[in-house]
This record gives C-alpha cells, structure tokens and sequence, in this order.
C-alpha cells in the first residue's frame, strides 16, 4: 500500500527490548503500568499515612466509597489536576467496580492494578491528567478511547462526554468492561467495540478527543485523521523510555505535537485477542 508520509514524521526512537518481570507481562508491574514515572509536581503523602486506609475485608467497600473517592480526588487536586468535569466524573464512577473483588480494597490508591491478561486499569492521576489534557478549553462531544482494558477511562469519559466509542482488542477485556460499564453508573453511555485500536473508528470519525491508554513506538497516524480541526489526541508513545504526547490538529493537513511527561504503560499491539 502506498501511504502517505506521517504528517509528524521524525526520526523514531530505538525500540530496546523490556526485561522479563510480573505476571502483569514483561517489564510491567502493578506499579508501574499506565503510571506516570516523574512530574513536575512530585506528590508524596504525609508521613504518617504512607497508603490511605484499606478497606477491611468485611466492610462493603460500596458503602464506604464514597469517602475513599473524595480523597482520592483531594490528591489529585494536591497533584494538580484542576478541570471541574474531570473531578467530579472521577468522584461519581466507583473504581472499585472496575476491579477484581480482591483488589477492591486499593482501588482508590494512586496506582495502576492488574486487571488480567497482562494489562492494568491507569494510574488515577494518569486518567485524570489524560483526560483534562485532552478536554482543555473544549467541550468535547464525541471522544475515542484506544485500549478500554475494564471499562473505567471510558466511564469517567461518558460522565462529560456525551458520546464514548471505546475499543478494546482482548475479548476477555471487552466482555469484562461490558459487564463493568453496566455497573459502574456508565450503562448505554459507552459504546464499545471489539477489535484493533489502532484503525481507529473511520466510520464514527471525525473525534473531538481521542485517548490512547496503551504505547505504541509510534502513534498509529490514521488516528490523526480522524481527529476534527482543533481536537487534540493524547496518547503515551515509545518503548523502553516512554512519554505521554499530545497532538492537535491545527488544520485539515497540519498538527501540532507536544511531548509530556514521562510514563509507563502497556504497550499498543496490532490485532486482537480471542
Ligand atoms: N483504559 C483502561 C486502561 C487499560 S490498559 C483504564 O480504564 O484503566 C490498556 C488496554 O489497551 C489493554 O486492555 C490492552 O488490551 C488494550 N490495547 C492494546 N492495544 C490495543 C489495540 N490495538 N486496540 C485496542 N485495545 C488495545
């Protein structure tokens, strides 16, 4: 096939291989997939209480929820995070639901958890942060999410966007997120899709946002096509090292990238998973 140059082409970053780890899959942990590794803003939590409180087993986490939420919020306005909408959709999605039952007790620690098949659910702050980037100074309608992994960026999505496409390539995943988004207060308001992300959605395009939550050595350029003028896309590239890249596009053949922090995530792989 003939393609055409990548409207931001430049030269690409060497691709070094990631060592073998966590069950998570190589190179990635709980700790460090779809986290953000360094910031501007360092947050660290007061001494004396190194880890909010968990949870007991036997309490129902649902009850308690809500007051987990708000100071799961709380640090992320510590941290920076600043846009309204973003807050308060992350203060109305319970994150637990999102979560294997053995997890739920953490769910709302600043920290990417496993959610099987090797992939995480992102870091609170790396959901926050994508999203207010992506949303800055525009009232998005209609926004993409690349990689629904369970179901919860796509939730806090449709809290402020009236339409969420989400896709997802492992069909474990997908039929997880299914059963999530209808529990976790997102029910109808997200449309999901089996299959590869990185086609992007051609037929529901053009996005007023779209939201990578995987890395790819480089961002797949039909996304950019499928950005409307003045929409931005935010999406972690790279491979070894990785960083969180916003694009706008600026005109019907012109884009403007930005590169942000530095972060980890699960990589962005072709096809899809049966
Ligand atoms: N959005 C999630 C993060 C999930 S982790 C959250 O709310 O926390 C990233 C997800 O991207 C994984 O589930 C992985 O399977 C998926 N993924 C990777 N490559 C993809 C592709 N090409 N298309 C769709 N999903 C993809």
């Amino acid at each position: 096939m003939n393609k055409p140059r990548h409207p931001l082409d430049k030269p690409s970053r060497s691709a070094r291989s990631v060592s073998a780890g966590s069950a998570l899959g190589p190179g990635y942990s709980a700790a460090n997939s779809n986290t953000r590794i360094h910031g501007p803003r360092p947050f660290t939590l007061p001494s004396n209480s190194a880890k909010p409180p968990a949870a007991p087993a036997t309490v129902n986490l649902g009850l308690n929820s809500d007051r987990l939420r708000l100071q799961m919020v709380q640090r992320l306005r510590e941290q920076g995070i600043t846009d309204e909408r973003v807050l308060s959709a992350m203060q109305a999605v319970p994150r637990h639901v999102f979560v294997d039952q053995g997890l739920a007790s953490r769910a709302y620690e600043d920290a990417a958890l496993p959610i099987g098949y090797g992939q995480t659910i992102s870091q609170p702050w790396v959901v926050a942060h994508m999203l207010a980037v992506m949303s800055d100074g525009r009232t998005p309608e209609r926004v993409l999410e690349i990689g629904a992994g369970c179901g919860y960026q796509a939730a806090v999505l449709a809290q402020f966007v009236p339409e969420v496409y989400a896709i997802e390539r492992v069909r474990g995943l997908y039929e997880q997120a299914r059963l999530n988004l209808a529990q976790g207060r997102a029910r109808g308001r997200v449309r999901l899709t089996f299959g590869d992300g990185m086609q992007g959605l051609e037929h529901r395009a053009p996005f007023d946002g779209i939201v990578v939550a995987a890395a790819g050595v480089k961002i797949p350029e039909v996304l950019l096509h499928q950005l409307a003028v003045g929409a931005r896309l935010i999406a972690p590239e790279g491979a070894a090292h990785q960083r969180l890249i916003l694009i706008e596009r600026t005109g019907p053949s012109s884009w403007h990238r930005l590169e942000l922090e530095d972060v980890r995530f699960v990589p962005l792989r072709p096809g899809t998973q049966t």
